[in-house]
Formats: C-alpha cells, structure tokens, sequence
C-alpha cells in the first residue's frame, strides 16, 4: 500500500486542506517486475542463438568454408539456430498479440472428435516407427466452440512435446473424455517426465525444465505459455500430471456447445 500526501494550498498559498491518496501498489509493481524480467528474459534467450550464429560464421570466415566436411555441419548449425530464433520470435509476437487482447480468435462449431483424429493424422504420418500412437478417443460426438487454427496450435504444441520427450519404443496416449460440461483432452507419453517442484512452472514463459537438453531439441520454452493462452481464451484449464522416469500428461479441458440436447450423444 502506497499513501501520497498532499496540501492544498488557495491562491494565496494558505494551505485550505490535506488530501491523502491510499493506493495497492503491489498489483502495480508485480506487472512491473514480471515485464522487466520479461524483457531481460527475451534478450537473454535471443542472445544464446546469435552467439552461436557469430563463432561458428567466424570459424567459416577463417577457413572452414574450405573444408568438405566441416563447412556443411558448421552451416547446418547456423541454419537450425536461424529456424529457432524465426520460432521463437513468431512465438513471442504471437504471445505480444494476445497480451494487447486485440486478437480476434474465429471461432466456429467444431465436432471435436473427428477434428481431433486429423490432427493425430497428420502426426502419425511424420512419426518414426520407434513412437506408438494410440487413440482413445470416445466415440460419441462432441460440439465445440473453437477457433480450429488456434487449437491445432495448441495440440501440435502439446504433441510436439509428447514425442519429443519420447524415448524409443513409447508410447503416446490420446484421450478425449466427456465430463459433465466439458471435454477432458489428454496427451499422455512415457518420457522422462517432471519432477514434482517444476510441473507446475512449465506453462511459465522461457521456462525449461533441462535448458540445455531442450535447446539441443529446438525448444523456445514457449510453446506450453502460447497454449495455456490459447486454452484459457477457450474458456478451459490446462495443466500437467507428471513422475519422473515414468513419463507426463497434459490434460485440458473445453466447455461443450448445447449441453442439454448432446446428453444423450
Ligand atoms: P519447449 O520449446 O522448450 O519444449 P514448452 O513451453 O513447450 O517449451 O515446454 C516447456 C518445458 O516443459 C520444456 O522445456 C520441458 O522441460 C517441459 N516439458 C514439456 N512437455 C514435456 C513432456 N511431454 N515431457 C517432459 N517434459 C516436458
């Protein structure tokens, strides 16, 4: 709490009177600390990819462009370091949009079980042989209200990570399960999991739980932040059930459309 004191004075400079201003400034500081942290964060994890980029475009500078075996790899690097920052400066403008609220999310009437089977689709398509996908997905028919691009975003996010996190010969769960109000959507691998004191921060901007480990694999540390987001503007909860060694669920959930006329469905 702040107390600004003040006179008031007429036009004499008798002083007439006393005004005291009581404000909580706690909510006023924290944002302001959250966004300074915010900044330094960006900088910090932009600088790491252009650190990289400057010694190994040096080393190629001095010579190793004339070496067969070297130069490809050294460019190859430089090239995923590129890919990473244009990721996660994408992610960042898309997290800056959603702050400012003027995103327009286009939502529409969406049968969630079948556009949830396209998704899986398209990831079983791209997956190696060593990664088992299974769907159980509830066979009724469930209406959602939802901006489908942005969902899509939300669940390659998710399952991205599942199989990122995969180790050879895993398998990944897909569950969609009807509760009273709502879907209860989950992605369930047999990774390396979390530790108890990190699952809850891991939908915190930047926030990695092995940074080295997940830069190697790609990682901005944005994509659960952009998904939690992405849910909530959904009006659903995300969270995430994890035990080291043994592997994580993400689960979320979204409000179905017409209640009462899809009880029997
Ligand atoms: P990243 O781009 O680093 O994957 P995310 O925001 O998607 O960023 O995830 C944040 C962190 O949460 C990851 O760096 C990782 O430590 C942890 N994480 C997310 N999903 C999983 C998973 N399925 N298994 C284990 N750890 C995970």
């Amino acid at each position: 709490i702040r107390a600004n004191f003040s006179t008031v004075s007429d036009y004499e400079d008798d002083i007439t009177g006393f005004i005291t201003v009581i404000s909580d400034v706690t909510e006023q500081e924290k944002v302001e600390k959250e966004r300074r942290e915010f900044v330094s964060n960006v900088s910090h994890e932009l600088r790491t990819p252009l650190t990289t980029l400057r010694s190994y475009l040096e080393a190629l500078t001095d010579g190793a462009w004339q070496d067969k075996e070297i130069a490809p790899k050294f460019l190859g690097v430089t090239q995923n370091e590129t890919e990473r920052m244009i990721r996660m400066v994408n992610d960042l403008l898309q997290l800056s949009k959603m702050d400012n609220k003027n995103y327009g999310l286009h939502k529409e009437k969406v049968e969630f079980i079948a556009y949830f089977h396209q998704i899986i689709d398209r990831f079983e398509m791209n997956v190696t042989e060593k990664i088992t996908l299974k769907r159980e997905l509830s066979s009724g028919k469930y209406n959602v209200w939802l901006d489908p691009d942005k969902m899509t975003q939300v669940l390659d996010n998710i399952i991205s990570n599942a199989i990122k996190y995969s180790p050879n010969g895993g398998t990944i769960r897909f569950k969609v399960e009807r509760e009273k109000y709502s879907l209860l959507v989950s992605v369930q691998d047999e990774g390396l999991g979390i530790s108890y004191d990190k699952v809850h921060k891991i939908f915190e901007r930047f926030y990695r739980a092995d940074k080295a480990r997940t830069r190697k694999l790609g990682g901005t540390g944005l994509g659960l932040a952009i998904a939690k987001e992405l849910v909530e503007a959904h009006h659903g909860k995300i969270w995430a059930e994890s035990k080291e060694g043994k592997g994580t669920t993400i689960l979320f959930t979204l409000p179905l459309m017409n209640q009462k006329r899809r009880d029997t469905t």
